[in-house]
């Protein structure tokens, strides 16, 4: 009953000091007797705090999973914190807290939006352990996936909870090595989560709800300290390793994004899966576009670049024509004038992204705009 008091003063307190943006607590845990509980809710509290205040250190966070535990935080929360909804309208309360080991806790914050109604925007679920006095918070991932599998496919640890297809792990390492070296980098190891779709990555994340992500299903999650989630249950992440490698060496300022998104077609893959699970290589993209250009001899090919309409939905929804057509340039960058021409293409310049990229087209390829339909029409129907 003491320690009830004791939990009930502080938690007064806190309401006191941080007034609105204080974290809530359920009734059923205010009884609780553990006398570390009134900390994790502290701490919590300060997190919360932080999370309003679009403003995230590492204070908190066990140092063995800081990086990544406030790159997920980061990702899907701090975005909407700082948007158009003020955070005067929303409100956290504490929903579940329980032991799961000695010292250790798992807790559950839900953050609720006041408007017209009360909706739930978020549930997070965090992990809370006490090391030497203090709480440190950590996301649930290691946790949740203490008993699956583990396989070594070259540099990727794969983390798995039926079974791995093999051919494509080796494809993806492989594809990590390549895709690494072009650019003049060593490859770097990673660990690989196999999930069966976003909503699976999000919970073992600790994103156990996002009203944002809600029925969402085909993006995985990555790359973060060097931690991937699959898409879709693949294996092949290629897409975003060269994304990954990219940033590493070349400038958000001047990163222009038709290339880099035809160069992650082109060595990597669509990102998204088709129907059956399997990663849309650049060759089935060329394929399906060329068999368009045939049935479509009308189309021009720089509108259809310009307006990126969806004409290749039978391999996915999200597979974008401009993407593909810039793949396709990519590729003849990288045959004519090599990588250097590569990292030229992937930074020309970003203010008008359509037009510096048409820019860099003529000066690479010489192919100037007037003549973008004759002669990407000649690539897409003979490569
Ligand atoms: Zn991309």
């Amino acid at each position: 009953m003491k320690k009830n008091l004791v939990f009930l003063g502080i938690l007064c307190a806190l309401s006191m000091s941080y007034g609105q943006n204080s974290l809530m607590v359920s009734d059923r845990l205010l009884k609780s007797i553990d006398p570390v509980y009134p900390k994790i809710v502290l701490t919590l509290d300060s997190l919360y705090n932080q999370i309003t205040s679009g403003n995230l250190n590492s204070y908190f966070f066990d140092t063995r999973r800081s990086n990544l535990t406030q790159a997920i935080l980061n990702r899907y929360l701090t975005p909407e914190f700082n948007s158009e909804t003020s955070n005067s309208d929303k409100t956290a309360q504490l929903i579940n807290l329980y032991p799961i080991d000695k010292n250790k806790y798992f807790a559950s914050i839900a953050i609720l939006e006041k408007g017209s109604d009360v909706r739930l925007a978020y549930v997070i679920d965090l992990l809370a352990e006490e090391i030497d006095s203090k709480i440190k918070l950590s996301c649930p991932l290691f946790y949740h996936t203490q008993k699956w599998k583990h396989e070594k496919v070259g540099k990727i640890n794969y983390y798995y909870q039926d079974s791995l297809v093999s051919s494509r792990a080796k494809l993806f390492n492989k594809k990590n090595n390549v895709i690494a070296n072009k650019l003049g980098l060593s490859p770097e190891e990673f660990s690989f989560y196999m999930c069966d779709n976003e909503q699976e990555v999000l919970r073992l994340l600790g994103i156990s709800y996002s009203k944002s992500r809600s029925g969402q299903i085909r993006n995985g999650f990555g790359i973060y300290d060097n931690l991937i989630c699959s898409i879709m249950n693949n294996e092949d992440f290629s897409h975003d390793i060269f994304h990954y490698y990219s940033g590493e060496i070349n400038s958000s300022k001047t990163r222009n994004w038709i290339s880099e998104e035809g160069i992650a077609y082109l060595w990597g893959n669509a990102y998204y899966t088709d129907d059956q699970g399997e990663m849309i290589t650049f060759d089935r993209m060329i394929n399906s576009l060329s068999e368009y250009v045939i049935d479509n001899p009308d189309d021009d090919l720089l509108s259809m670049f310009k307006e990126n309409k969806k004409i290749l939905s039978d391999l996915a929804a999200e597979v974008s024509v401009r993407s593909v057509i810039s793949g396709l340039l990519a590729n003849e960058v990288e045959q004519k004038v090599g990588i250097d021409g590569i990292l030229r293409l992937i930074n020309c310049g970003k203010e008008n992204y359509i037009l510096d990229y048409l820019k860099a087209v003529e000066e690479l390829l010489d192919i100037p705009t007037k003549d973008f339909d004759k002669k990407v029409r000649e690539l897409v129907l003979t490569f």
